[in-house]
């Protein structure tokens, strides 16, 4: 049993087998054979080693052909290294001797090779690290290729125990078969989280180096609302998270009087709270949660779960069907926002030094001008079946907002009115508040944007200048960071001085003690997981807006993150003690 902590991103818990997938696709086990089993083991190796014997030959007399002896050559160094007698010896005696598997073997020795080379200061040496890689890929692909099983195939649940997971992998996870997920890499604002959530899929992220421990098959317990995973575990173990599993489910099923509850506060200051969704069908879950709208509709998964891009009518009937399901709620949808981490190769190029910092959100949809258009002309198509609004993501300057609300938005306009479509001329057109620039010239964008929606998780990536899916530098990534506090009390004031709405859809609108923080800055209404609104409105009707307001402010005299969170929750104990008794 081997216990290890991760970043709780998507909440609840989970007991099953694991699937692992690690980063080039393989299992990696450590794995050991019985003694009597261990000639049938060198078996496999030797048949393995000549199979990819014979693949580099093939592969070295057609680039000779192709691209001639210089590059051929690159081939014939691993051929050598291949056949190295001290090389394969070391794994002949570890499968022998110690009876490892041939794939542990492998790793291990070309682990240890590897290293060395790495250490030496010749960089033509060093290169030949490179090749051991390439060889050991090879050997374990020829090993494990047969019988490695896919996501695609699963039939049985599992939980999904991965190096790291793209957002599109995510957006395509088969929830009827995927019990959690918990990842080596990616931190608290990453998309894979933010998915996962949407999903409702339990899930860890960046637990740091784990998966050459667990082998496929392995009993995992997935924790993640405290971030913990039990590898391998004892019966006490299990049956003691059985226990926790059965609590949280009338838990959760307690939450559920609040569905047809207002969010008003003890004092009685009523605050929306609105929905985040990535799927359309998720417009359901909100509304039988009863959130008051759609604060954030995230438009990218509609392309990212797919390889070519949806059509003009694709757009409109997903947009259709959340314009309707919302009945006359107010539905704000977000033009596409690639980049970053939520990535397709056809959106994005692998040139790029610093995505983050490069063609995404609207700089992107400015490029991808009939892209852009195509999408708007489908929201405006839409807009009369509800109360759509339309937003764009990562404004930084003034301009950017204009050329996307007065040229792209306006060109979409008059193509329909040549097609004699009908639209709402009066859709409102706003923007997100996630890049320090636009938080400074807030005052400046007021004049041409009728909303703004607050987008932590870019704001404090941005502000704090750490990447929000980077689990190294997870300790920075505080939404209730004073520097990033003062962001948002400057965008609310700002806001409500030239009396344009204000919301916040980023993660932090989710959190416990956040939002009491978040109602004190002024924050009227707020977006989040529709999962999560339940705990949020809950939150609303324990607290009072005085009690909010004084939180507020004594946080931003604070300089420390640590000391912020402190108070809050201190203050939160002693004025809301309720919240933390969790409903019998
Ligand atoms: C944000 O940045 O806070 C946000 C809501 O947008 P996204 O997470 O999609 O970047
Ligand atoms: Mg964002």
């Amino acid at each position: 049993m081997k216990t290890l902590f991760g970043i709780p991103v998507s909440p609840g818990i989970a007991i099953g087998k694991a699937f692992v997938q690690a980063a080039e696709g393989f299992r990696i086990p450590e794995q050991t054979i019985s003694a009597g089993a261990y000639k049938a083991e060198l078996q496999r190796f030797h048949h393995a080693v000549a199979e990819a014997k014979d693949e580099i030959i093939v592969n070295r007399e057609s680039t000779k052909t192709a691209l001639g002896q210089t590059f051929a050559d690159i081939f014939e160094v691993q051929l050598q290294l291949l056949i190295e007698p001290k090389l394969l010896g070391e794994m002949e005696e570890l499968i022998r001797s110690c009876y490892f598997s041939a794939e542990h073997a492998i790793t291990v020795v070309m682990q240890k090779h590897m290293d060395t080379f790495r250490q030496i200061e010749n960089s033509y040496i060093a290169e030949k690290s490179n090749d051991l890689r390439d060889i050991e890929k090879r050997l374990l692909r020829l090993l494990l290729g047969a019988k490695r099983e896919t996501l695609g195939q699963l039939s049985s649940p599992v939980i999904l125990a991965a190096t790291n997971l793209t957002p599109s992998e995510t957006a395509n996870l088969d929830k009827r078969f995927i019990q959690a997920v918990v990842t080596e890499f990616g931190g608290a604002g990453g998309h894979t989280a933010i998915l996962a959530a949407a999903l409702e899929i339990p899930c860890i992220v960046g637990a740091g180096e784990f998966l050459n421990a667990v082998d496929g098959g392995d009993t995992l317990i997935v924790d993640a609302n405290t971030g913990c995973i039990v590898v391998r575990p004892n019966e006490e173990t299990v049956e003691k998270y059985k226990q926790i599993k059965g609590a949280e489910s009338s838990r959760i099923i307690d939450l559920d009087v609040y569905r047809n509850l207002p969010a008003v506060t003890r004092d009685g200051t009523p605050i929306s709270i609105c929905a985040n969704i990535e799927f359309p069908y998720e417009a359901d879950s909100a509304m039988q949660r009863g959130a008051d709208g759609i604060g954030l509709f995230r438009t990218e998964f509609l392309y990212l779960t797919r390889s070519d891009d949806p059509s003009e009518e694709e757009h409109f009937a997903a947009y259709k069907h959340v314009a309707e399901t919302m009945q006359g709620k107010p539905v704000i949808i977000r033009t596409f926002d690639f980049g970053d981490d939520k990535t397709a190769d056809r959106f994005t190029s692998a040139a790029e030094r610093n995505p983050a910092l490069g063609m995404r959100g609207v700089r992107l949809a400015l490029k991808r001008w009939s892209l852009f258009r195509c999408q708007l002309r489908a929201i405006l198509r839409a807009s009369i079946f509800g109360d759509l609004r339309i937003m764009f993501p990562l404004i930084s300057t003034v301009k950017e907002f204009r050329q996307a609300k007065r040229t792209a938005l306006a060109e979409a306009m008059d193509e329909l009115r040549e097609r004699n479509v009908a639209f709402n001329e009066k859709i409102p057109v706003g923007m997100m508040v996630e890049v320090p620039s636009a938080v400074v010239m807030i005052d400046k964008f007021a004049k041409d944007a009728d909303f703004f929606s607050i987008g932590t998780n870019d704001l404090t990536q941005y502000t704090m200048a750490v990447d929000r899916g980077n689990s190294n530098v997870n300790h920075l990534f505080h939404p209730d960071d004073p520097a990033v506090l003062r962001m948002i009390r400057r965008t609310v004031l700002v806001s409500k001085h030239f009396k344009r709405p204000v919301s916040l859809c980023g993660q932090m609108g989710a959190s416990l003690y956040n939002v009491v923080t978040l109602l004190g800055l002024g924050l009227r209404t707020i977006s989040c997981a529709p999962h999560n609104m339940m705990q949020i409105k809950r939150i609303c009707r324990e607290v009072s807006m005085d009690e909010c307001q004084a939180i507020a402010r004594q946080t931003l005299r604070m300089s420390n993150v640590k000391d912020i969170q402190d108070y809050v929750k201190n203050s939160l104990l002693k004025n809301a003690p309720a919240l933390f008794i969790q409903p019998e």
